[in-house]
């Protein structure tokens, strides 16, 4: 049995059985979690998957020329960091290379952060790329000119932070801010991965809000029926666990929160402070 809580939820795993109490309410919730395939989302199904993916194809990176059966595997770093790090490890296990976004205005981890920056570059050292993670809404002004102005500043600032080379970027949220009809191939000399190219070159899947919307990754790389392949894995929804998706960025928020306060207290510590509760 395995059992995840924190103040707000708790949640007891057993094989056939899920009981989430909330505000002393007992729910049943087995059916959502065949339904939705909660354990699908684990480190362990994904070591599965890769070793699946192994069988059947090649890992390139986009760009790549290959005339052969292949995968691109992507990683838009929306939530967390921590979950980021922790597939780049699995993928490294399994000689898979691929490359990560990063956002420079998420709401929810901030690169500029000391322990945030160095698992980024722990990232890049297991031999992953990286890219910028662009969020269009930010931004009033969308003419061409100015997405052009806002990407070089984006890129210029992730580079010199990280000291490499971006040369590739995602939009995220592309479907709600129009993103999906700017077709370029490159913008701002980075490769766009939603350009019409890529788009019209690879079967495409997606892990978004923490469930399968189509096709479960695992029977689309056991069946091997489709010969290149573009896969977007975002970190936050693939825990130790099995969980439901709203509680697996609970459980991020929550480790944030904890880290927060964590180093607050330390801090006082240090300066031998009184922390008054
Ligand atoms: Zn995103």
């Amino acid at each position: 049995m395995k059992i995840s809580s924190s103040k707000s939820y708790n949640l007891i795993i057993n094989d056939n059985l899920i009981i989430m109490r909330s505000n002393k309410k007992n729910h049943l919730v087995t059916n959502k979690f065949k339904k939705y395939h909660f354990d699908d989302f684990t480190e362990s199904h994904y070591n599965l998957l890769l070793k699946t993916a192994n069988k059947n194809y090649k890992f390139k990176n986009f760009g790549t020329k290959s005339k052969d059966p292949h995968i691109i595997l992507r990683h838009d770093v929306d939530i967390s960091v921590h979950r980021a790090l922790a597939l780049a490890k699995i993928e490294k296990k399994n000689k898979i290379h691929s490359t990560y976004f990063f956002r420079l205005r998420s709401e929810f981890y901030n690169i500029f952060e000391k322990s945030i920056l160095s698992k980024i570059h722990d990232i890049i050292k297991l031999g992953h790329s990286v890219g910028l993670h662009f969020d269009l809404s930010f931004y009033e002004n969308k003419s061409k000119k100015n997405l052009i102005k806002n990407l070089n500043w984006e890129k210029k600032v992730l580079s010199e932070l990280l000291d490499e080379e971006i040369s590739i970027f995602s939009f995220h949220n592309p479907d709600t801010k129009h993103a999906l009809s700017i077709s370029d191939y490159r913008l701002s000399e980075m490769i766009n991965v939603y350009s019409k190219r890529i788009r019209n070159s690879y079967y495409y899947i997606s892990d978004s809000n923490g469930y399968w919307r189509y096709s479960r990754l695992f029977d689309l790389l056991k069946n091997n029926n489709e010969k290149n392949i573009q896969i977007l894995i975002h970190p936050e929804w693939w825990q130790k666990t099995a969980m439901s998706p709203r509680m697996r960025v609970v459980r991020c928020v929550d480790e944030r929160s904890k880290h927060t306060l964590d180093t607050y207290d330390s801090i006082l510590k240090a300066s031998k402070r009184k922390n008054i509760k």
